[in-house]
């Protein structure tokens, strides 16, 4: 229950907004990602500053997401805070301006809408930012590859020796089953 409540705080309510920019500022942090049980991002700390254009019939809402989340490297798997600083935009129509489909970048509300939710925006914005190979050097600020946690890995069956990468373990079976 808390959890709903904690994303209620998401929500900005433009009906009462009169036409024009207005600017919104949002906290990002654990308890946010706790809402969303498959979160690729557990930990993070960002602001999303948020600048709702209201127009007749449309809102323009333009997000500067800054900040960092919390990666683990996939080479020395210690955890390291990745920065992030990025800008994302979402038109938001209204049904009855005959427009129908909904794309990435169009969202639309019902007339008798009266709020935005962008949680569920933010989450996707932040998630897509998750590298599909982390590593602390690259990512990361001022950090390299924990050498003692790398000597441990390499002793470990885990890495192929010749490349000092992870293999799939689904790989070494195929490997041994060719090897028969
Ligand atoms: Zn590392």
């Amino acid at each position: 229950m808390q959890i709903v409540k904690h994303l209620k705080y998401y929500r900005i309510p433009f009906s009462g907004l009169t036409t024009g920019k207005h600017n919104f500022e949002f906290e990002v942090d654990d308890k946010f990602f706790d809402c969303y049980e498959h979160s690729l991002v557990k930990m993070g700390q960002l602001k999303a500053d948020v600048e709702l254009q209201k127009q007749e019939n449309m809102l323009i809402v333009n997000f500067h997401i800054r900040g960092t989340i919390r990666l683990e490297c996939d080479v020395c798997l210690s955890e390291f805070d990745a920065p992030q600083d990025f800008q994302e935009r979402v038109l938001v129509k209204f049904t009855d301006d005959d427009w129908n489909q909904e794309t990435e970048e169009v969202l639309v509300l019902s007339k008798t809408d009266y709020e935005l939710d962008i949680a569920g925006l933010l989450y996707e914005y932040i998630n897509v930012r998750v590298p599909y190979y982390s590593k602390c050097s690259e990512q990361g600020t001022n950090t390299s590859c924990d050498p003692e946690m790398l000597e441990k890995l390499s002793d470990s069956s885990e890495l192929d020796t010749e490349t000092g990468e992870k293999t799939d373990p689904r790989w070494d079976i195929l490997k041994k089953i060719k090897n028969n």
